[in-house]
């Protein structure tokens, strides 16, 4: 059974796709971007930037990002932030991904 329709006004909104761009040698790993984004977007990398932390990557498709801006304004170092890369189309997957964003969160803290 569907609980989940298409707004019946989304062919006037969209949704904004954010380009995050991580400058990694900035970045002191205190983590503050990826604890703090709504959409879950980011993971502590394995990889050692040049202070011998580990930046931030994307986890999933770089579209979930929706340019929100949150990580930029959080982050001490400025060493992240985002571009508006489109403004997409409301669709029903875009519904559906709403609906198991939190589970998809819990998922990512259950790693640690
Ligand atoms: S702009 Fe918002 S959604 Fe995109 S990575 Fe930063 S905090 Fe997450
Ligand atoms: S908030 Fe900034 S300094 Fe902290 S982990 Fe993210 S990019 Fe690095």
């Amino acid at each position: 059974m569907k609980f989940w329709r298409l707004p019946l006004d989304s062919e006037v909104h969209s949704i904004p796709v954010g380009r995050v761009q991580i400058i990694e040698n900035r970045c002191k790993g205190c983590g503050f971007c990826i604890e703090f984004c709504p959409n879950a977007c980011l993971k502590e990398s394995k990889r050692f930037n040049a202070k011998g932390y580990h930046p931030p990557e994307l986890i999933f498709q770089a579209e979930d990002c929706v340019n929100c801006g949150l990580c930029s304004l959080i982050c001490p170092e400025f060493a992240i932030f985002t571009e508006l890369q489109e403004a997409k189309k409301i669709t029903e997957d875009d519904i559906r991904k709403v609906t198991t964003r939190y589970s998809r969160k819990d998922k990512r803290f259950a790693k640690r």
